[in-house]
């Protein structure tokens, strides 16, 4: 068979099909990057979707005050009696009492609102600050596969609760000029939490989206990502398209609004390529 070159530049390997689930405590996944509008919130619900079709199950955690991800599943986030806020501000209440369902069987949400953003200042004084998060994903790991953080643009104490909580990173990049500028500072933070408060934490990958195929320059950051980063960098690649916030009106995932388009087989693939990454997945 020829070999195919991908958008990275790199010869596009075959994803084997996705295996069958382990049994064990869900691997855990923050999506991270201290840059807005990369598209953190939209990979957190399409992989999580994508993950959902062959079998996962999947809770997806809202770590961002702006409660996009939970808009983006349905949910109106100033209506929220619960939320991820009142399980870390209460002891007494646990990551189960405040889950609910989206439209997706098998995909459970946390969901988040304003709210949060109080939770950073009265954090700040409690001892094991940052464990919070990790405390309260402890009681739910071994009823799911798999669980996906959605972090908010900031590499603050917020953050630090998703990484501590995590095993692993992906890093959405927009396929821009200057998305590689705080890359470094980010690694940075996640070598800090490795030494400080999570060892077994790593960076699963970084992943190119809102690639446009028809420009130079597209193709020229991807380039220069992979020479930096080299086999980190996931050769599955998000193309721009409008039907991720088309999507996102619908309160739907892509995987299910439009689940043939090129974007949803694009973190269909994703998926595969993560799979293979995260083998305990
Ligand atoms: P973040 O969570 O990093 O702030 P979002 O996922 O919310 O980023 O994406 C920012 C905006 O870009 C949203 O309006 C989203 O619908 C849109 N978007 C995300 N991914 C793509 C893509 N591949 N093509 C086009 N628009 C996208
Ligand atoms: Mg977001």
């Amino acid at each position: 068979m020829a070999e195919e070159y991908g958008p990275t530049g790199r010869v596009m390997p075959h994803f084997p099909e996705a295996p069958p689930r382990k049994p064990g405590p869900a691997t855990v996944i923050s999506m991270c990057n201290q840059k807005g509008g990369v598209g953190k919130t939209t990979t957190t619900i399409s992989l999580g979707a994508a993950l959902v079709e062959v079998g996962r199950k999947v809770l997806l955690i809202d770590f961002d005050p702006q409660g996009s991800l939970t808009v983006g599943l349905g949910y109106n986030a100033h209506e929220l009696d619960q939320s991820i806020y009142h399980v870390l501000m209460d002891r007494s209440l646990g990551l189960k009492d405040i889950i609910v369902e989206t439209t997706v069987p098998g995909l459970d949400l946390a969901p988040a609102n304003i709210d949060l953003s109080a939770a950073e200042m009265q954090l700040v004084t409690e001892v094991g600050r940052e464990q919070a998060l990790a405390r309260a994903i402890h009681a739910v790991r071994d009823d799911y596969d798999v669980i996906i953080i959605d972090c908010q643009p900031s590499l603050g104490l917020l953050t630090v609760n998703a990484l501590t909580a995590s095993d692993g990173v992906v890093i959405p990049l927009e396929c821009e000029y200057f998305a590689l500028r705080g890359v470094a500072l980010l690694k940075e933070t996640v070598e800090k939490v490795c030494e400080r408060t999570n060892p077994r934490l790593e960076i699963i990958g970084l992943l190119g989206t809102m690639y446009d195929s028809r420009t130079l320059h597209g193709r020229e950051v991807l380039q220069t990502l992979v020479q930096g980063w080299g086999d980190l960098v996931f050769h599955t690649v998000i193309r721009r398209t409008v039907k991720f916030s088309d999507s996102t009106v619908a309160g739907e995932p892509i995987t299910e609004y439009a689940p043939t388009s090129p974007g949803a087989e694009a973190y269909r693939q994703l998926a595969r390529e993560v799979l293979v990454r995260c083998p305990a997945m």
